[in-house]
């Protein structure tokens, strides 16, 4: 729909490789009919970026019979009844937002500055009473983070809910100001590109090893996708949105980052 983000977090690759870019509406809508999945997700880095532009487009969605996922950010998520509304009249069941870290501090370091952590669990908590669900991630890796943020952030996602989420490596992919610095500084352990996955440490850690920082990455993931917390999950949103068809895309959504996350992390 649009390219690129006016943010300029350090870790981001989107600011690298699109510039900033907003296609004409009509022509988005235009291609949204033409789309035969009922599912889709509609590809925007960042559809909080203009909320003026995001309420025209939310209201001028053509009655399509289509639930559809968007990615946004934790601010305007937590302030924007109007948009929410919108969003759900709208079709949109599951955002994806980049909640990045619980540690203010690492947000701050990364220059994350649409987060509040402090905020989170209450945009979760609006974000459901709406009736929509959302996919967190989370980065581990930035200068300020320590061993002891792996239990921190289990305990944390389990206390909101949280009912789909990613976890990535801090990867400090060619172009950013991630990258930049860190080359300048000496602490790239790689420029093997094929290592670059977010499942790798390819550059070294400021306040843990490299072996702690995977280890606690992929402990993380592994005991967030154990079957009990899965199915408890599910069995959350069933409760809290009265909705079967939700559940079970949580449930099997949840069991498909289970296969990935055991694939990559070899559990
Ligand atoms: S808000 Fe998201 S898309 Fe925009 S620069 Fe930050 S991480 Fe990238």
């Amino acid at each position: 729909m649009r390219r690129g983000c006016p943010n300029q977090c350090e870790f981001c690759a989107v600011t690298t490789l699109h510039h900033k870019e907003e296609r004409p509406l009509e022509k988005v809508f235009e291609e949204i009919q033409h789309i035969s999945a009922r599912k889709i997700f509609i590809y925007d880095q960042n559809l909080t970026w203009n909320m003026e532009y995001a309420k025209r487009f939310l209201q001028g969605l053509p009655g399509i019979n289509k639930r559809w996922l968007a990615n946004g950010t934790a601010n305007m998520l937590g302030k924007d009844d109007e948009f929410l509304g919108l969003a759900k009249d709208a079709h949109l069941f599951c955002w994806f937002v980049g909640f990045e870290s619980i540690s203010q501090k690492s947000l701050n370091g990364a220059k994350k500055k649409t987060n509040k952590s402090e905020e989170f669990a209450s945009v979760i908590q609006k974000v459901r009473s709406y009736g929509m669900i959302l996919v967190g991630s989370f980065i581990f890796g930035f200068d300020e983070d320590t061993p002891d943020l792996f239990d921190d952030t289990l305990q944390a996602i389990s206390d909101w809910g949280l009912e789909m989420a990613e976890f990535h490596i801090l990867t400090p992919f060619p172009g950013t100001a991630l990258y930049k610095r860190l080359k300048v500084d000496g602490r790239l352990l790689t420029e093997d590109w094929s290592k670059y996955t977010t499942t790798n440490v390819v550059f070294e850690p400021k306040n843990m090893s490299a072996k702690e920082l995977y280890e606690g990455t992929r402990r993380v993931a592994k005991e967030y996708h154990s079957i009990p917390r899965i199915m408890k999950r599910s069995y959350n949103i069933l409760e809290t949105t009265k909705n079967p068809s939700l559940a079970y895309y949580v449930f099997q959504r949840n069991l498909r980052y289970r296969e990935r996350y055991a694939n990559q992390f070899n559990f």
